[in-house]
């Protein structure tokens, strides 16, 4: 699929919305209604128990998982859905620390997102074996790698920023370390096309409710290269991951391939959502979805940068350096995102001076970042942002 006019209006959006946010939060397909309808009455309904045969409930994590491993460019068989991507942080990190058992440092930057950093932190800490996260600038990470390295764990596109780093190359820098890598796609899947298996990548974790549009609390991936998946440890050995979870066993087996990285029970009713989004996933075309969110990041820098001079880009104006969103710095960039807010023009806003938006070629046109541009234009000259309203700070930015 490359015609992003039918991808549009495979979408609901708010009337008189625009909405530079799906890379926070996908909006509704269409199609997921009646999706998740048919899971609630016709499966659970109908065939309660039995729907984990015969409405296909316990292969869902896998087989969906391969649909993402399309965009992902994942090898068949080496992705499974579940928990939520904190979860899948520190699964991953786990099982690549075992890989290494004589290295001490996880080496990470200061870009990355939070949980991921806490997740570490608290990984280490239970290990109790003397680990250390070394957290470096994004600029920094290369030089950092050397051969006390254990795991090198970066998210690819910097949240904040959309700052893009290079898989391939960090990959390769880590290998030849002797270390492994985890990655986070958080903000790439979805995003643009991943080669993992190309890149050679040891792990990789994500979740599918940012550009999936999988919906609120939709599962989150992993990824295990195939060199690494028969001998990886799960440190969630829940039993979903054993290797006969209805034997009920008392002693744990990790279950064979990929199937060891689930814990517990999946979220049947998130998985109904995510399958209506992967349906249109399933055609697209992500060159062509990389180049026309190039083509629409490029028009808004353009455009913003010629009507307000009072912000300061904050992603790199290489598209190539960049995932699919664009962040300006702007002092009172809180206000002003909620002034942006108010004219239904849908952004969102991270400390400390952060306004950022996200492009979503399968919902949004050139026509869509025009009308965004005039907005923010308005909201900047006219100082529209100074106003006692938008300066309150509700609990989820
Ligand atoms: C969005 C995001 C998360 C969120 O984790 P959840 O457990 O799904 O809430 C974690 N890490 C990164 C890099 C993210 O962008």
């Amino acid at each position: 699929m490359t015609d992003f006019a039918a991808t549009k209006e495979m979408f609901y959006l708010p009337k008189g919305m625009i909405y530079l946010d799906g890379n926070s939060l996908g909006p509704l397909p269409k199609a997921t209604a009646a999706r998740v309808e048919q899971a609630v009455t016709a499966e659970w309904g109908e065939k309660v128990i039995t729907g984990w045969n015969r409405a296909g409930w316990m292969a869902q994590p896998t087989e969906y998982g391969d649909r993402i491993g399309r965009l992902i460019g994942a090898e068949a068989g080496h992705v499974v859905l579940g928990d939520t991507l904190s979860i899948k942080v520190y699964q991953a990190l786990a099982a690549a620390i075992d890989l290494v058992p004589d290295r001490k440092v996880i080496l990470t930057d200061s870009g990355n997102f939070p949980s991921d950093i806490y997740m570490a932190e608290g990984l280490i800490k239970s290990l109790g074996r003397g680990l250390e996260l070394r957290v470096v600038a994004p600029e920094d990470v290369a030089d950092h790698i050397n051969d006390d390295l254990a795991v090198l764990m970066l998210t690819q596109v910097d949240y904040r920023t959309g700052r893009l780093h290079d898989m391939a190359a960090l990959t390769a820098k880590a290998h030849a370390a002797g270390a492994v890598t985890v990655w986070d796609l958080a903000h790439t899947a979805g995003a643009m096309a991943v080669d993992l298996q190309g890149c050679n990548a040891d792990f990789a974790v994500g979740c599918t409710y940012k550009y999936l549009n999988g919906g609120p609390g939709a599962p989150a991936f992993i990824y295990v290269a195939p060199r690494h998946i028969d001998t990886c440890q799960p440190a969630l050995s829940g039993w979903l991951g054993h290797q006969a979870p209805f034997a009920f066993d008392l002693d744990y087996r990790p279950g064979t391939g990929i199937e060891r990285m689930r814990v517990g029970t999946p979220s049947v009713l998130q998985m109904a959502a995510l399958d209506s989004a992967l349906n249109i996933w399933d055609a697209v075309d992500m060159q062509a979805l990389r180049d026309a969110s190039i083509m629409l990041t490029e028009r808004f820098i353009a455009g913003v940068e010629a009507a307000c001079p009072m912000l300061t880009l904050a992603s790199p104006r290489d598209p190539q350096a960049r995932g699919s969103q664009v962040s300006f710095a702007f002092e009172h960039g809180y206000a002003a995102m909620q002034a942006c807010i108010a004219r239904n023009l849908i952004g969102d806003f991270r400390a400390p001076n952060i306004m950022r938006f996200g492009f979503t070629p399968l919902f949004i046109d050139a026509g869509d970042v025009d009308h965004a541009v005039q907005i923010i234009a308005d909201v900047m000259t006219n100082k529209l942002w100074d106003d006692p309203v938008y300066k309150q700070v509700s609990r989820v930015t």
